[in-house]
């Protein structure tokens, strides 16, 4: 049905296409019957009948393809009615109901056209009845007062039936302004907010099943309220029927566009192939909008901007891809006026996913979502465990067990990472009390603790680290508390860095550099640096059997850690080949998934009992 018709009007075609289906089934049935059994008596007027039931199928295809063009299948089939029944009537004057075939055909024309064209109708069939009457050369089969009395019948139906439509259109008329009233926008006559929604949603339904492309666009007037300033209300309400009136010229007949208050419109662009055709339209729209408005003594100039958002490229409901344009629109006034400008979806998606993540994060620490999980360093010279690794994990709700690499970017550089920093210290420190309280596996033990760029240069990290030491198992924990810092910060940054690093070794903690080997860093930074030790990045652990450039770097690093008397430790062993190399150039200190994974803290004690060292070594 024609978007264009108010819901009232769109009611009434729906009551009319029922109607003639109803009919037209009528006459299929009534008409095939009656001529399967006159097939046998009377062949002839059993083709006919059939003719009639099988023209009458061929109207109901056309209906249930196209009911928007009821009017048009109206006045084929009404146009097909009445010659048939005019054949009928002058022709088959022995049939005893071919007079009657003219009421219902007036009843129905009057129904589906309306009592203008109905009326010509009625006219038409009485001049077929006179017609046959008085014309020398049709068979004389009704007297004159017959054919008088058909004619009054008829009149009489026709006056009742223009009666009913009176009352009815009345009926329909106050109905329709009512609707009117709710639907559309008193001052410019196009659709409301209320009615917009509806064709939205209707067009919205349409793309997707044609799989086709829609905009949304939101269009707000430049510098209208400057003008309703200036001149006042009624030049303001003339300003905007212009306006609508120059939107409505600009686009398309199946188009939209809805007032939504004020200097707000909204316009639905249908039926598009690609996003281009839009741009260009709307190119076309500012044009148009920013030519002078000449009103009697005064020429006014304004313009508008527009955001639009394209579906499926933004596949949102009606209600978002409105607001989607809303924003759009508000950048477009940003960016200057006089533009418009598109909604970026994927952008906004991984905005959204990007937000989600951050809420996640924070929920999660209040909920106690996060974990730390502890990988353990081996000392293969002296067969014993010396330490682990706090590797953070997220038991996150929906998604399980997350590693770092897949939370930890979004809260780079931001409050919530030193948030989640501080939690980690106090986490590892509370452990590390509880393990030393334990059992004797955890004397000569240390934890090391993982610490961002921007957590380490925070203001009060050195106050907060102290606070921590002396908070738990002060005494104990001295010297079994470990800060791994990437090697890149820690050396682009010597100059601030330097000072933390020492002010936080004066309470006991100790500092290794991280991943080394993938920082490019100077000697002369190392000596200035009081790092405690270095961790051989994994990459070059790895490779090491294999590539010799690899091991060099190994070698090259464990050689720089004796030379500036540091320790040395290979992290991301995972064969034993590795482990016997390593121990030959003299690192004993390794950790991989050779020898363990990280593993929650309850576990840790139980695996240094049973697995380490090897039974079978
Ligand atoms: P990292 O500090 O270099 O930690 C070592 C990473 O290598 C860990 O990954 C560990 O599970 C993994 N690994 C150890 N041995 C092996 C091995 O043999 N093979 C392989 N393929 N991998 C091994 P994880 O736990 O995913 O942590 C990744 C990174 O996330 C860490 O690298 C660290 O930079 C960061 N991270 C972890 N926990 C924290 C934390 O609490 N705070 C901060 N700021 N960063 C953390
Ligand atoms: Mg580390
Ligand atoms: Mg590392």
């Amino acid at each position: 049905m024609s978007t264009d018709l108010s819901p009232a009007a769109q009611r009434e075609l729906g009551y009319k296409v029922r109607f003639l289906r109803l009919a037209l089934w009528l006459v299929v049935l009534s008409a095939g019957l009656l001529g399967i059994y006159r097939l046998v008596v009377t062949p002839l007027m059993g083709m006919v009948n059939m003719l009639i039931a099988v023209s009458s199928l061929f109207f109901l295809f056309l209906l249930k393809r196209r009911p928007e063009q009821i009017e048009r299948i109206a006045n084929m089939a009404l146009g097909a009615v009445f010659v048939g029944a005019s054949l009928v009537y002058l022709f088959l004057y022995d049939n005893t109901i071919r007079l009657g075939v003219f009421f219902p055909f007036v009843a129905g024309a009057f129904y589906l056209r309306g009592a203008r064209i109905g009326l010509r109708w009625l006219l038409a069939t009485v001049a077929v009845i006179l017609a046959g009457h008085l014309l020398p050369w049709f068979p004389d089969a009704y007297s004159a007062f017959e054919i008088a009395a058909a004619c009054l019948y008829l009149s009489l139906l026709f006056a009742v039936l223009y009666n009913f439509e009176k009352v009815r259109s009345e009926h329909f008329e106050q109905e329709k302004q009512l609707e009117n009233i709710a639907h559309f926008d008193g001052l410019t006559g196009v659709p409301n907010r209320m009615l917009l929604a509806d064709r939205l949603a209707q067009a919205l339904a349409r793309t997707k099943r044609e799989q086709g492309l829609m905009a949304v666009c939101y269009l707000d007037l430049d510098g209208f309220k400057p003008v309703n300033d200036k001149y006042g209300h009624q030049i303001g309400d003339q300003v905007l029927v212009e306006v609508t009136r120059r939107i409505k010229e600009t686009i398309r007949e199946d188009d939209t566009v809805a007032r939504l208050g004020g200097d707000e419109f909204a316009l639905l662009l249908v039926g598009l192939q690609v996003p281009e055709e839009c741009v260009g339209s709307l190119q076309r729209l500012l044009e148009t909008l920013n030519q002078p408005i000449l009103l009697p003594g005064i020429s006014i100039r304004i313009s508008a901007s527009i955001g639009v958002a394209l579906y499926p490229q933004d596949e949102e409901n009606a209600e978002t891809l409105l607001r989607h344009a809303d924003q759009a629109m508000y950048i477009a006034k940003q960016a200057g006026r006089n533009r418009y400008h598109l909604f970026d979806a994927a952008h906004d998606r991984r905005a959204r996913s990007h937000h989600d993540l951050l809420r996640g994060i924070r929920r999660g620490l209040a909920r106690g979502e996060f974990e730390l999980y502890y990988q353990p360093k081996v000392d293969l010279a002296k067969r014993r465990m010396v330490g682990a690794e706090a590797l953070l994990r997220w038991h996150h709700p929906q998604r399980g067990l997350l590693r770092p690499d897949e939370f930890l970017r979004v809260i780079e550089n931001t409050e919530l990472e030193i948030e989640l920093g501080d939690w980690v210290i106090g986490s590892a420190l509370a452990q590390l009390c509880r393990w030393r309280a334990e059992g004797e596996e955890f004397e000569e033990f240390e934890v090391s603790i993982n610490i961002s760029a921007y957590h380490l240069r925070s203001a009060d990290f050195v106050h907060k680290m102290q606070s921590a030491m002396q908070g738990c198992c002060a005494r104990a924990c001295r010297g079994c508390l470990q800060i791994e810092v990437l090697e890149s910060v820690a050396l682009e940054d010597i100059a601030h860095v330097s000072p933390i690093i020492n002010a936080c070794r004066e309470f006991g903690v100790g500092f290794v550099l991280d991943d080394f080997g993938t920082g490019y860093s100077p000697l002369t930074c190392l000596s200035d640096l009081a790092v405690d030790g270095l961790k051989i990045d994994q990459s070059f652990v790895r490779g090491m059997l294999y590539d010799r450039g690899a091991r060099a770097i190994v070698q090259g690093i464990i050689a720089l850690a004796q030379a500036f008397e540091r320790g040395v430790v290979a992290e991301g062993a995972e064969q034993t080949e590795q482990l016997r190399v390593l121990q030959e150039m003299g690192c004993p200190v390794v950790q991989g998934n050779v020898i363990a994974l990280p593993m929650p803290a309850a576990e840790l004690a139980e695996w240094c009992r049973r697995e380490w060292p090897p039974k079978a070594d």
